[in-house]
């Protein structure tokens, strides 16, 4: 089977292209087929720096997958695991993650096969670039893992789900690595990628996205973008009517405190628009426009945006328009 680089839209890819477009160039383009023994070096690099991750970025990372374990546990035993076996196994996981990547295990081992993830496959930012790590660091990650699931056990969210049939729950399949929900607009690739999609008691079909971050710290943007867009998948993907759709953040670094609000019309054509208007931009960068040939523009077409980011830049050590040393 011939792989092909295709495109498609999603929220995370064009927040990239935003930040910086050269950036992009390396992370969609540069990389592809970096896998292959026989490909370009700097396409091999570039494939390698593209999976690295921070670790306040692996911190939220695990807490989503462990949270994935939690609610498929609940829906095979018709209840919420024990808070204790819970910890222990994302602390084991912590430990074995850290571990791998530690021993820079990535760059020989791979992250999939057999069609499912390796479940302690890690490469830090942080190690590749070796960077140090202090203990206090590693051991706040860890604790905020452990803090965001208990958060999870305890929350009325989870509580609330375990309530209702779980025939119709809609878990993201975060053992595959990969987008497991899409679907095209005007013949375009889109992805999204839900938490946790439920049917409440009272009928209304609820859209829940876990949030990992410090109040007042590394506060994110009370935009309705995000939600909007898996709404929108919702209404047109399952043929949900809007009215019927609730998307609720429930931050499990704030004791899952939750932020929810109903679909309504005129979410439903920004979402539109947010989807249409980024595939516009993103396909102004290929050839003709087309985003079934999906070939870039040449390099020039991709300009470098420096910057104080560059510091956290995966790309850092390739990109010769850096304007500050990784970390
Ligand atoms: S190092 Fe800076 S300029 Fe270069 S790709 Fe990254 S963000 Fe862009």
């Amino acid at each position: 089977m011939i792989m092909r680089n295709r495109f498609g839209w999603s929220l995370s890819r064009e927040s990239i292209f935003d930040s910086c477009r050269k950036r992009y160039y390396f992370h969609y383009y540069l990389s592809w087929k970096g896998w292959k023994s026989g490909a370009p070096e700097i396409s091999r690099e570039a494939f390698l720096l593209k999976r690295l991750v921070s670790l306040p970025l692996w911190r939220g990372q695990l807490v989503h997958y462990i949270a994935t374990k939690v609610l498929q546990s609940t829906r095979a035993k018709g209840r919420i695991p024990d808070q204790a076996k819970v910890l222990d196994y994302a602390s084991l996981r912590f430990e074995k993650q850290y571990q791998f990547s530690l021993d820079r295990r990535y760059l020989d081992t791979p992250k999939k096969s057999g069609g499912r993830l390796n479940i302690d496959w890690l490469a830090l930012f942080e190690h590749e670039y070796g960077l140090r790590i202090t203990d206090r660091r590693l051991e706040t990650a860890k604790s905020e893992v452990r803090e965001g699931l208990r958060n999870l056990i305890q929350s009325g969210m989870l509580k609330r789900a375990a309530r209702s049939d779980p025939s119709g729950w809609i878990i993201e399949n975060i053992d595959i690595s990969e987008f497991a929900q899409s679907f095209e607009l005007d013949g375009v690739i889109i992805y999204v990628k839900t938490d946790f999609i439920f049917r409440d008691a009272d009928g209304v079909l609820n859209i829940v996205d876990w949030k990992t971050f410090r109040k007042g710290k590394d506060e994110e943007s009370a935009d309705n973008g995000q939600l909007g867009v898996y709404g929108y998948y919702a209404a047109s993907r399952m043929n949900e009517p809007f009215t019927n759709i609730r998307m609720t953040e429930v931050n499990l670094l704030d004791s899952a405190s939750e932020r929810s609000f109903r679909m309504d019309k005129e979410l439903m054509e920004r979402s539109k628009q947010i989807i249409t208007e980024g595939v516009e931009k993103l396909s102004s960068v290929l050839v003709g426009a087309d985003t079934g040939r999906n070939e870039p523009l040449p390099p020039e077409h991709f300009p470098p945006d420096p910057g104080p980011k560059c510091r956290f830049c995966n790309f850092n050590r390739v990109c010769p328009d850096s304007a500050a040393s990784p970390g």
